[in-house]
């Protein structure tokens, strides 16, 4: 007999938890408090403008992919997705734009604008560049969610 799983709250954290559990066979049923599901990732409109609530960026779309592919489904089959360019745009009060680019050197010359030295901008994006390696490589990939295993990694 299948075992009973409740899962608070229909967020990406909850619906994920709920997907996951349902593909090792447990039967889930999900509680959301709100008349939508999605939690932060949820978008208001109103008098013609669109606020998202939360994400508007999809960082790590190779998760999601797998979540699908455990469910014998294709992500891009129900959520089509491409990369836009640039990713951001950023709008100061003084009237600057500053885009976001995937491109570390390109991004590092667009914060020319906001007063930003190009060679400590590079220098940060491969600095973070390796902290996501790391994380991706241990957290994602291991599972390693204890400050203890972490560090042994
Ligand atoms: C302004 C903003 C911008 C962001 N931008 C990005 C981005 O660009 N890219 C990115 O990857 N991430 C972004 N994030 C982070 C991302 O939104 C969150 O990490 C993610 O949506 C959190 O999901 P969650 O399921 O953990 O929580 P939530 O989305 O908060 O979901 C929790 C759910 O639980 C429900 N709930 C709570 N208590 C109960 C209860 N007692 N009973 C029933 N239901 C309950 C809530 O109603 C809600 O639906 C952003 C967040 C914010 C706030």
């Amino acid at each position: 007999m299948k075992k009973n799983v409740l899962v608070i709250g229909a967020g990406l954290g909850g619906l994920a938890a709920a997907i996951s559990l349902a593909q090792e066979g447990y039967a889930v049923t999900i509680h959301e408090k709100n008349v939508k599901i999605g939690g932060k990732l949820n978008v208001l409109k109103e008098r013609g403008y669109s606020f998202d609530l939360g994400p508007s960026i999809l960082t790590l779309p190779h998760i999601f992919a797998r979540l699908f592919e455990r469910s014998g489904k294709k992500m891009s089959d129900c959520i089509p997705i491409r990369a836009l360019r640039p990713h951001w745009r950023n709008f100061f009060e003084d009237g600057k734009v500053v885009d976001l680019y995937p491109e570390s050197d390109r991004m590092a010359t667009e914060s020319r604008k906001v007063g930003e030295d190009p060679e400590n901008v590079q220098r940060f994006l491969t600095y973070s560049a390796n902290l996501y390696d790391l994380v991706n490589a241990g957290y994602f990939e291991q599972g390693l969610d204890t400050s203890k295993d972490f560090s042994r990694f």
